[in-house]
């Protein structure tokens, strides 16, 4: 009896707030709730891939997120193409404290969240943990670019093809000093550590994470882009 009863207290316990989140009579707070629009400024939790996920079902969630999070940057009118690559719900890509350089290539709103959580959860802070001291610019080798995986004449389109990805070639620090994927992936110093946690940290963010790692043709960029395939390296 007293184990039936016990038993019950704990389908109750886990079924209440289940009942009362979809009654709307209960809500977690916003970074606990699948459903509340995602701040870049909160601290990434196991809800974090969802609520990114997310933003790519529904755009104007993706564009309160930018809004939300106090990130001014300027939407682009949609593009119609008839090669398959058509430009949907970007904007012009602005860094947070480290500036972008080429400044602001075309990105779809997704990927600018992924970018502004990449940049203040992971990549800031790996500086800060290696170098005592913050990245200032992030050199990129481009975005938006109509064409096939590897450039190739045939098979599918490259994420480049709709901007939803971006090739990061290195970065600078707050003090000037330079580092870049293709001299420095392969030291013991900590511009290496520096740069495998700032791949490790972009994984959290992205899709697909390809670097040095992967194959050659990575060796002097790391390719983040927010399409359907999931790969680390
Ligand atoms: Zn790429």
């Amino acid at each position: 009896m007293l184990r039936r009863v016990v038993i019950l207290l704990l389908l109750l316990s886990l079924l209440a707030p289940a009942g009362l989140y979809v009654s709307g009579l209960w809500r977690p707070p916003p970074r606990w709730d699948p459903w509340a629009v995602l701040d870049i400024r909160d601290t990434p939790n196991f809800v974090t891939p969802w609520k990114l996920a997310r933003l790519e079902r529904e755009p104007a969630a993706c564009f309160a997120a930018l809004e939300q999070s106090g990130l001014a940057m300027a939407r682009l009118p949609d593009r119609a193409s008839d090669s398959g690559c058509p430009l949907e719900n970007t904007v012009r890509l602005e860094g947070g404290r480290a500036a972008l350089s080429p400044a602001g290539p075309v990105v779809t709103c997704p990927l600018a969240v992924a970018w502004a959580m990449f940049e203040r959860h992971a990549l800031q802070p790996a500086a800060r943990a290696h170098f005592g001291q913050g990245v200032r610019a992030v050199r990129q080798l481009g975005t938006y670019n109509c064409r096939n995986v590897y450039h190739r004449a045939e098979g599918r389109r490259s994420q480049h093809a709709t901007a939803n990805a971006i090739d990061i070639a290195g970065f600078t620090l707050a003090d000037g000093r330079a580092i870049t994927l293709l001299r420095d992936w392969e030291g013991a110093g900590p511009e290496a550590a520096f740069l495998r946690d700032a791949r490790d940290g972009a994984c959290r963010f992205f899709k697909a994470v390809l670097g040095p790692d992967y194959n050659a043709p990575h060796r002097d960029h790391f390719h983040l882009d927010r399409g359907r395939w999931s790969r680390c390296s």
